[in-house]
């Protein structure tokens, strides 16, 4: 049921089992997946049932990136009404690769506290949460099955990463009328200002969520288990004003550190060599399943391959040229790329030309980041500074593969790839993927959330989404945050 605070006149909101703080991807799931539970369960969403420009501009604070990268304002890429960034998301699904589970060598870390296999359960509910269809990601049994010819096949050295696009993309429009009718309470406008924490010798409790409505007047909410699922940067400014008053939240001292993103953009063009424009529609297309859904497949290096030479991992999209900027090709490649697609008559090849987008992974970094800032909202509340940081070695790491799935794409009978600006791939900068700043360790000497997403060091709170992510691959990450929702759905009935 939807409840707006601005017509609510009592100060002390019902008490309840589980408050979940946003209404996006993470909090619906977590509604949906508890609904039955027996579980009284109340969310908190800053916005309202659309968009409104005062809810939108809490989210303002300040950007930075590395030279080259770019960033958009931190109010463009989350939205902050009901459904979150679910309303403008595009909905590229696919589950994290199985090796970013696992620890690796040259910077790429430990890993997370359980493998993809542990995940599998949660994998599969959010795969229906999601309205993926069915459960099919190899790129020649799909691409055969459409009909259509397989013109990259996977060998030792290439993967062919599957991409599954929702039947339904908008969880607030498939969702509302089903939570309109739930024994969930969902408060519009409003939003959660912080916690009080009841200090109980070694293991403190929180026990109450302060809450503004949209004009600013103050509301509490009592609840036996708090949950944040306002989104990556979201959740780490709660935990950073958390730890304000109760410092075990940083025990670590890591929260806020290691701000991830999926570096995405278009990084050069290949020719199409022996291949005719109308074979091409399986690599850059979007084709359909035969169960009505779409599919995408891409290209990449295979784990193996990736393991071998302590690199991280990448993949990159076959899509058409008009897709990709020209700043992406720098001068010579442009003029060569551009002779070879002019008829033999002219002195070219008369070859079709195909634009080559990235969508890879970064190593953990602690410059990377997220943190407060002394100018406050309309509402009194701190805002957030991101700090995007991208190493040397992942720019190396990604123009290193890019030339190694040329080489494979040459011998899949594609024309020369011509790589955009080798210094700097200029063009590059996030997916709109906030992940990281409070990473899931074992350790709450190294982790800020266990392996349940709850806080190390404060029983009854928890953080679940992009912000827990200790390595994140290159797959869109929310398959994997609805996953960790499920999870953490089933953790809650189990310890309440
Ligand atoms: C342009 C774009 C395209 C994308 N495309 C893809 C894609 O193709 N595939 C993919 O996997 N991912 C994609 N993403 C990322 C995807 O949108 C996010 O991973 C996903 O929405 C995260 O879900 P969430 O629930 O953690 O956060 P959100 O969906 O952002 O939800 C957070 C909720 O918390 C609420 N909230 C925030 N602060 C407060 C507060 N203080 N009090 C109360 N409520 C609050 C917000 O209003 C919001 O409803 C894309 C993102 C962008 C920007």
């Amino acid at each position: 049921m939807f409840i707006d605070l601005a017509t609510s006149t009592r100060k002390e909101l019902d008490a309840c089992d589980v408050a979940i703080v946003g209404a996006g991807a993470a909090g619906i799931t977590l509604a949906l997946e508890l609904e039955k539970s027996g579980l009284s369960v109340a969310i908190l969403e800053g916005g309202q049932g659309a968009w409104t420009e005062l809810s939108q501009n809490r989210y303002q604070g300040e950007v930075s990136t590395s030279e080259g990268f770019s960033y958009p304002a931190l109010d463009r890429w989350r939205l902050r009404y009901f459904g979150g960034t679910t309303n403008h998301w595009v909905g590229w699904c696919r589950r994290l690769e199985e090796n970013v589970f696992t620890q690796r060598s040259n910077g790429l870390g430990e890993g997370w506290p359980f493998q993809r296999s542990d995940l599998e359960p949660d994998y599969q509910r959010a795969m229906e949460l999601c309205t993926l269809g069915r459960d099919l990601f190899d790129a020649e049994t799909l691409t055969t099955e459409a009909d259509l010819p397989v013109l990259v096949k996977a060998t030792d050295v290439l993967a062919t990463p599957v991409w599954r696009f929702p039947k339904q993309l908008r969880f607030a429009s498939y969702y509302r009328s089903r939570l309109s009718k739930s024994p969930v309470k969902i408060y519009f406008g409003a939003n959660c200002m912080g916690f009080t924490f009841e200090d109980k010798t070694s293991s403190p409790r929180a026990s109450l969520v302060h809450i503004k409505n949209e004009n600013g007047l103050d509301f509490e909410l009592s609840a036996k288990c708090f949950v944040l699922a306002g989104g990556g940067i979201e959740n780490v400014r709660q935990l950073l004003i958390a730890a304000q008053s109760q410092k075990q939240i940083n025990r670590s001292g890591n929260l806020g550190l290691g701000f991830l993103e999926h570096p995405h953009g278009a990084v050069g063009a290949v020719l199409c060599g022996d291949h005719t424009p109308e074979d091409l529609d399986g690599v850059i297309g979007y084709p359909k399943d035969i169960d009505g859904t779409q599919f995408k497949v891409g290209v990449g290096l295979s784990e193996e391959v990736s393991a071998e030479r302590g690199m991280m991992n990448t993949s990159f999209t076959l899509e058409p040229l008009q897709t990709i900027p020209r700043e992406a090709l720098h001068g010579d490649a442009i003029q060569s790329l551009w002779q070879s697609t002019q008829p033999a008559a002219l002195g070219g090849t008369g070859s079709q030309v195909i634009g080559i987008y990235a969508r890879t992974e970064q190593r953990w970094n602690s410059a990377s980041r997220v943190s407060l800032i002394s100018a406050k909202d309309d509402l009194g509340a701190v805002r957030a500074r991101l700090d995007w940081r991208v190493l040397a070695q992942d720019v190396a790491d990604i123009r290193t593969s890019l030339g190694l799935v040329g080489g494979e794409l040459l011998k899949a009978g594609f024309g020369p790839m011509t790589l955009g600006d080798p210094i700097s791939f200029q063009t590059m900068e996030g997916g709109g993927h906030h992940l990281g700043g409070a990473r899931m360790h074992l350790s709450a000497d190294q982790g800020v959330v266990n392996e349940n997403s709850q806080c190390h060091g404060v029983d009854n709170l928890y953080a679940v989404g992009g912000s827990s992510f200790p390595t994140a691959g290159f797959s869109n990450p929310t398959l994997t945050i609805v996953a960790l929702a499920v999870r953490l759905a089933r953790t809650l009935q189990e310890r309440m």
